[in-house]
């Protein structure tokens, strides 16, 4: 028997860097800044446990583009490495150094905050460059500054070279192919779609780039209305107030924070998903965050970060990562607890908001069962009469003496259309009854859902045939006229009605305002409406 160490060849692991380990050519500058940030953490840490004595000076990073040469180059002033330090950590990919540094320093201030984790970042610049330099000088006193070279082969030069100052210079020799990246334009707006929110000032042709601090990473305490506010802002500059957020903060047993906005949504709203941004340590990685937010709340808007999420996600990743399990969960959960909350404590204000809350509430309720049992508690109804919200246990506790029908089941009278329905709310209203208003997209699915999930109910609407359904109906459907009279003004009816199961009751409603109706069954027309829909729901 014979057990070994498997033994990645180079000459073969680097087309595969190259082509295929970012489909996306963009991030290399991610990685780079990453990794500069990164250096410049690492030296905040040293310096704050005491192993790094000198002056920090001015930490900014610098990202600079000449056309003329064909470079890009990115500049920190962080740790610098040695020959050694560049031996182990550039030339030996794949092994990576940010890693080792974490399990090091953990606890300490930003010793947890490092960005890399796989040590590949570094060689995604060979998907843009035809050669990169490295000129680096350590933080450590008196030591050789170094300059690396390489032309993406597997081969490298390592030699002594003149720079003073402490951090690393890495030059970017854009090859032909990639020419694109060597325009302005282009560049700023990918550092300013990843680095926007990173924690050390970027500098793009001497104009800093990114907000160092971002709400997010804030205390909740720190922070007021206005602030949540402006931050929206910035995210959003054209959107309106948002409603409501929720503050993310948790360290254990993951790390996650962020800040989600509740959007104003109306009825007219336009779907406007990926308006969430996930990031890793500030850093942005992704506006599809499937999985990591649950799908009902995919229409909030705002950011999440969470290191515990690698940089390079992919979907099949995100699907069967336990994190992002916990994660998912977890924002359920704070959701659910923010409404409670808001509910509890200014129930006329959440009142106020269920326009544009019940759309995510319903969702919510029908897809994911951990917040329907706690949303069963702040979920409303609206009284058509709109001065009136029940949740489902007020509503049980006023209509069910007059709405309950013979399987005992409450029934919960609703319109869709107030203007169309209105003769009919009159008369169930005149009778007694309770009718909500359910008239918005989600309602049909949430309706047929909830006769399922609730216990006990049914929904009908207000023009459907109501009274057949209900006990102590009697003594309102007498007829108040003679069999004749019924008989000669059914035909009538009858002719005037294209429709089959629309059933004509005569029976009277002791009223001079209606004395015919004209109603279908619930049933009837609910088929209707799933034929409409293709059957889909
Ligand atoms: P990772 O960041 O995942 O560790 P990279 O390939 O991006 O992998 O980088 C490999 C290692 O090279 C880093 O962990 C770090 O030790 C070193 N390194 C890269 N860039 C810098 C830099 N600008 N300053 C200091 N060290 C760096
Ligand atoms: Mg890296």
């Amino acid at each position: 028997m014979q057990k070994g160490a498997i033994r990645v060849q180079t000459e073969n692991i680097f087309p595969i860097i190259k082509k295929f380990l970012y489909s996306d050519h963009d991030i290399f500058l991610r990685e780079l800044v990453s990794n500069a940030v990164d250096a410049t953490q690492k030296l905040k840490t040293l310096a704050s446990v005491g192993e790094f004595k000198g002056e920090l000076g001015s930490l900014d990073i610098t990202v600079t583009l000449d056309k003329e040469k064909k470079t890009i180059t990115i500049a920190d002033q962080g740790v610098g490495m040695t020959a050694e330090e560049v031996d182990k950590y550039i030339n030996q990919v794949a092994f990576s150094g940010a890693e080792e540094f974490v399990k090091k320093y953990k606890g300490q201030e930003n010793g947890a905050n490092i960005i890399g984790h796989f040590g590949l970042g570094f060689y995604s610049s060979f998907m843009v460059s035809g050669q990169v330099e490295i000129f680096t000088k350590s933080w450590r006193p008196d030591t050789q500054a170094v300059r690396w070279e390489c032309d993406g082969s597997p081969e490298y030069q390592l030699e002594e070279t003149e720079k003073t100052s402490r951090g690393t210079n890495i030059v970017l020799h854009i090859n032909e192919e990639s020419e694109e990246f060597l325009d302005e334009h282009r560049i700023r707006t990918i550092l300013e779609k990843f680095c926007r929110f990173l924690p050390v000032p970027i500098k793009f042709q001497d104009q800093q780039i990114n907000n160092t601090t971002p709400a997010w990473v804030k205390k909740p305490s720190e922070l007021s209305k206005e602030d949540y506010e402006n931050f929206y802002k910035e995210l959003y500059p054209f959107a309106e107030a948002p409603l409501f957020w929720i503050h993310l903060n948790v360290d254990y047993p993951f790390n996650l924070t962020g800040i989600l906005y509740f959007p104003k949504i109306t009825k007219s709203y336009e779907i406007q998903k990926d308006k969430i941004n996930l990031y890793s340590n500030q850093v942005f990685v992704t506006d599809e965050v499937k999985n990591i937010v649950p799908e009902f709340l995919m229409l909030l808007h705002g950011v999440i970060d969470s290191p515990d999420i690698p940089l390079n996600v992919s979907r099949s990743y995100l699907q069967g990562d336990p994190n992002v399990k916990k994660i998912n969960a977890h924002i359920t959960k704070k959701v659910a607890d923010k409404l409670d909350e808001m509910f509890r404590t200014d129930r006329k204000a959440f009142e106020e908001k269920w326009e544009h809350i019940g759309l995510f509430v319903k969702y919510g309720m029908m897809t994911e069962d951990k917040f329907l049992d706690k949303a069963n508690k702040f979920h409303i109804m609206g009284d058509v009469s709109g001065t009136e919200y029940y949740t489902l246990e007020e509503y049980r506790t006023t209509a069910a003496a007059l709405q309950t029908n013979k399987e005992n089941k409450l029934v919960i009278l609703y319109a869709t259309n107030t203007v169309q329905q209105d003769s009919y709310i009159k008369a169930a209203q005149a009778k007694g009854y309770k009718v909500v208003k359910l008239d918005t997209l989600v309602d049909a699915g949430f309706i047929n859902q909830m006769e399922m999930k609730w216990e006990n109910v049914q929904f009908t609407r207000v023009d459907a045939d109501i009274a057949d359904n209900l006990i102590n109906n009697e003594a309102q459907t007498q007829s108040v006229l003679s069999e004749e009279q019924e008989g000669k003004l059914k035909d009538l009816f009858g002719q005037q009605l294209p429709q089959p199961n629309i059933k004509v009751e005569l029976k009277g409603l002791n009223t001079a305002e209606q004395p015919v109706i004209v109603t279908r069954s619930e049933f009837m027309r609910r088929m209707k409406d799933m034929a409409a829909m293709g059957g889909s729901m």
